[in-house]
């Protein structure tokens, strides 16, 4: 079996399809796994899985039966649920399987585009050092201006800094070229199979132990983001990854940046897609913080429930209009840091009442839990919506957290008298996101070799460096890619 998978790779890696090659004349001494195989096995509640990188996720509708249900009261920490298990019907993943295996039909498509991101163009390709799919991401136009070579340099260490289960971070960073011909940057992720986008406009059912776990693991990784000083900027369906296990996954960091604590610095109100996008954006607050996110969340709650999107408006206008037909006519106060006109807007039309009672008719899970947790997270002035902490010690989130941590989490194992809790559920960053070395990029130039050398560093002593295959036919495609918007808004200034 081994022999044969090591031929296999072998052939592979003389396919002109393969996008990545070793670099140089190295050979692979080790083939580690990519995917620790830990990952593989009796943990996952939610089975029925598609092939690797496939549009649908498969995911089943059927709760796993063993898996214990949370009575109502049940106790926050599950620990006190008696410590099952849990987890039961037991099926590997196609995507993790052992590297002792022969890779499966899906880990032998060839190289191809995957997604789209606000900055940048993801591809599902095979990692030859273990034959295993992977996403790459390329960063193009990196050294068009001093801003984009900010921002770039930005998401690549936040890639590398992150260390959560529920945040995509980086497992490789491809080894450069000589300074001189250094254009593009290309960093190795975790390949997931689908993105909730594409779960909620399928025909797929979603139960509410679906909606629990994904919304848990949201704002698990958001609570991890903020407690770094980071605010995502883009949260939306299309940004959260998950397989088919219900694992989700925050991705895309190309408009995030850390906190800024002075109100009087302004910050870019070109943010967030227009339907997650906070009121206080879209009312022209020169200052923001990490609340609009929480807004995001709470647009994307809404939309679990409904299978639709909830304020999907023509434009930035009708988009308030809409939110004020549902919250009422906010009152001055939550008008704080408007611009004028969009204050004036507000208070030139009709006065409206509330009507939230209409979040009531999203759907059967739409219980007054729910829409209790759906209007903290709603509040127009963004000084009084939920933070991601305090929403996570809401009662309507207790079952996904027992869900998470019974039978999908790394930080939690089973042993045989039964099963050992984290001591922190939902641990924060241990230290902020600096984001010092910014100031001392002054050039393109100086960029560049402050890029290089944080990735010819980063990459010291980590598994055999690859490089991208010239002579593969896909790579003369992916080279060409380039994000829809990429140019659109990296000449805008980033703050
Ligand atoms: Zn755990």
């Amino acid at each position: 079996m081994l022999a044969t998978n090591r031929q296999n790779l072998l052939q592979s890696r003389e396919q002109p399809c393969n996008i990545m090659a070793f670099h140089g004349s190295i050979r692979p001494t080790v083939c580690g796994n990519l995917f620790p195989s830990s990952e593989v096995g009796h943990k996952y509640f939610c089975v029925n899985t598609t092939t690797t990188g496939s549009t649908s996720t498969g995911l089943s509708a059927t709760p796993n039966p063993s898996a214990p249900n949370a009575p109502t009261g049940t106790p926050r920490h599950p620990t006190s649920l008696g410590g099952s298990t849990g987890g039961g019907a037991a099926v590997p993943q196609p995507h993790s399987s052992p590297a002792s295996e022969v890779p499966s039909p899906a880990e032998m498509e060839p190289d191809r585009p995957i997604g789209y991101g606000a900055f940048g163009v993801v591809w599902s390709v095979t990692d030859p050092r273990d034959g295993r799919k992977v996403a790459l991401k390329k960063m193009p136009n990196v050294f068009q201006n001093l801003v984009s070579c900010k921002r770039v340099f930005r998401e690549l260490r936040m890639l590398c800094f992150f260390k959560h289960d529920n945040v995509l971070s980086a497992l490789d960073i491809l080894q450069p070229p000589q300074i001189d011909c250094f254009e593009e940057i290309y960093v190795i992720t975790e390949l997931m199979q689908s993105d909730l986008h594409k779960v909620i406009v399928s025909p797929q059912p979603l139960t509410t132990d679906h909606i629990k776990v994904f919304l848990y693991q949201i704002l698990r990784g958001l609570k991890y983001l903020h407690s770094a000083g980071i605010l995502h900027r883009d949260i939306k369906p299309g940004n959260l990854l998950v397989n088919s296990n219900c694992l989700l996954k925050i991705c895309d960091f190309g408009l995030a940046r850390v906190e800024e604590p002075d109100p009087s610095r302004h910050m870019t109100q070109e943010v967030v897609t227009q339907y997650y996008r906070a009121p206080e954006v879209l009312m022209g607050s020169r200052h923001y913080d990490s609340a609009i996110d929480i807004w995001s969340v709470g647009c994307i709650f809404a939309e679990l429930l409904g299978r639709r999107i909830l304020f999907q408006a023509q434009s930035p206008i009708q988009q308030l209009d809409l939110i004020t037909d549902l919250l009422g006519t906010p009152p001055l106060s939550a008008m704080a840091s408007a611009c004028e006109g969009a204050r004036a807007h507000i208070l030139r039309g009709p006065h409206k009442p509330p009507s939230l009672s209409v979040l009531y008719m999203l759907s059967d899970g739409a219980t007054h839990e729910a829409v209790h947790l759906l209007c903290r997270m709603l509040v127009f002035d963004p000084a009084k919506r939920i933070s991601g902490s305090d929403a996570l010690s809401h009662p309507y989130l207790d079952e996904g957290r027992l869900r998470y941590h019974t039978c999908m989490c790394q930080c939690c194992y089973s042993v045989p008298s039964g099963r050992v809790y984290t001591r922190d559920f939902e641990p924060p960053a241990d230290r902020p996101f600096s984001h010092s070395y910014e100031d001392s990029m002054l050039s393109v130039w100086q960029g560049k070799e402050l890029i290089h050398r944080f990735i010819t560093e980063h990459q010291q002593g980590k598994r055999v460096p690859l490089c991208i295959n010239p002579q593969s036919a896909a790579f003369k495609t992916f080279i060409r890619s380039t994000a829809w918007h990429s140019s659109k808004v990296s000449r805008k200034e980033e703050r």
